[in-house]
């Protein structure tokens, strides 16, 4: 994915994966290209909002019907003015954020799109100037095998 080698290439910052899901636990039905795109869009914010330190990615199920993801971020934060549109189709916090950062302000409507298709929500809790954290559910399908087949 494109901001592995991004991470690759600066010191200042470091990304730690927390996964509680156990491999070999279970089969999750789940739309593999919408997960990818939603969780690049959001890892690749958290590394550009974040000049220097950690950004963690963590999941787990939440009683057995979803999976939660976080991406957390010790960033340049948003606002509490802003916070409220930031899901809006072509918002950027603020006009300074678009000079020095640049971007679209499409990627976290289109997330959100995604994961509501999928039936789940996403949510943002946020301290500007400490950092962020972007959270979202999918529905937990799990697939059970029987004689090794679905
Ligand atoms: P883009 O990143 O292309 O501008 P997004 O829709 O992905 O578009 O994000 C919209 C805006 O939300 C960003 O311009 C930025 O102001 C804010 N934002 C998103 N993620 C973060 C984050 N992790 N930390 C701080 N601000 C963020």
């Amino acid at each position: 994915m494109s901001f592995i080698s991004e991470l690759h290439n600066n010191k200042n910052k470091s990304l730690i994966v927390n996964c509680e899901i156990k491999k070999g636990d279970d089969l999750i039905l789940i739309d593999r290209q919408r997960l990818r795109q939603i969780l690049t869009n959001l890892i690749s914010n958290a590394i550009k909002f974040t000049e220097k330190g950690i950004i963690e990615i963590k999941y787990s199920i939440i009683q057995e019907k979803e999976i939660l993801f976080e991406i957390k971020d010790n960033g340049i934060g948003i606002s509490k003015k802003d916070i409220q549109y930031i899901f809006e189709r072509f918002r950027q916090a603020n006009n300074k954020t678009k000079k020095v950062y640049g971007g679209t302000g499409l990627g976290l409507a289109i997330s959100k799109g995604f994961v509501e298709l999928m039936g789940g929500k996403i949510s943002v809790e946020s301290i500007e100037g400490k950092g962020s954290i972007f959270s979202f559910t999918i529905p937990y399908n799990q697939v059970k095998l029987v004689n090794n087949k679905y």
